[in-house]
């Protein structure tokens, strides 16, 4: 099954909205695997990681069937991973009868409550809402299983990132994670991963609560390596990546390179 990376940047996209700074400057320059949208993922046609503010423009650019999802997992409540409006064109009036397949949203209290606040009703946009809990595994179907499990990003929001396993092959989602708390690295340390996917938000700084820098990323690494929780030819990949952090692609790919870790970028695709 196919996962794509359908954005690879923090909130701020790169080039960031409204930046003059020089990393936005070169980006723009340079173009390709420097211009990142905000953050989403899909698996297949069916399973959707994220609504964010590129919702259009990632499917346009990616030639995605919004029509075809059946799930959307939100892993918390910031906008450049939630845009509830985006769900409202699902409804009679924006979409045609027969519209869309029925859809299922995922996610936390903070989620539910801000789909609720964008005054709408879920369920006239042939959609219903489920909340998750922590660790609970949620069956897809089709033999895709996701579990959430906690991430440290968003203080009293319960953030999460999703396990995926599929045909005995295991994903982690890992941006807006933090350093993770420790019922995480217990259920982590369960698994066995395939693919692991760890943010670099602030790349040559380090993060720590919220979010991690290119640093950090060795070290998740190294404490995944310890738990036992990497097959041995596991591929790890770095995404969700700001301006802030000041590394442009090539300079990321520099870095990563001799540690064996991957730089995804927009469009970048692997077989689950
Ligand atoms: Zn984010
Ligand atoms: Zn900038
Ligand atoms: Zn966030």
């Amino acid at each position: 099954m196919t996962f794509t990376f359908l954005g690879t940047a923090a909130a701020e996209g790169w080039p960031a909205l409204w930046c003059p700074c020089r990393v936005c400057a070169d980006a723009r320059r340079l173009g390709g695997k420097n211009i990142r949208r905000r953050t989403a993922y899909q698996l297949g046609d069916r399973i959707h990681i994220d609504l964010g503010p590129d919702a259009f423009a990632q499917m346009l650019a990616f030639d995605l069937r919004y029509d075809r999802i059946e799930h959307l997992l939100i892993t918390h409540s910031h906008a450049d991973h939630l845009c509830p409006e985006e769900l409202h064109y699902r409804s009679a009036g924006f979409a045609p009868d027969p519209g869309p397949v029925p859809l299922t949203v995922w996610g936390n209290a903070q989620v539910e409550e801000r789909i609720r606040a964008a005054g709408f009703v879920l369920e006239s946009c042939r959609a219903r809402f489920e909340r998750i809990t922590p660790f609970e595994p949620i069956d897809l179907s089709e033999g895709v299983v996701a579990t959430p499990i906690l991430a440290d990003h968003a203080g009293e929001e319960q953030a999460v990132n999703y396990v995926l396993e599929c045909a005995g092959r295991t994903l982690l989602q890992g941006n807006d994670t933090g350093w993770w708390p420790e019922e995480t690295w217990a259920f982590l340390a369960t698994k066995v991963l395939d693919i692991a996917i760890i943010e670099a938000t602030y790349g040559d700084h380090r993060g720590g609560a919220h979010h991690l820098g290119a640093e950090d990323v060795l070290d998740v690494r190294d404490e995944l390596a310890k738990l036992g929780a990497l097959a041995s030819d596991c591929r790890v990949i770095t995404t969700h990546f700001s301006h802030n952090g000041g590394w442009l692609h090539e300079r990321l790919e520099a870095f990563f390179a001799p540690h064996g870790i991957e730089v995804a970028y927009d469009g970048m695709t692997l077989e689950l």
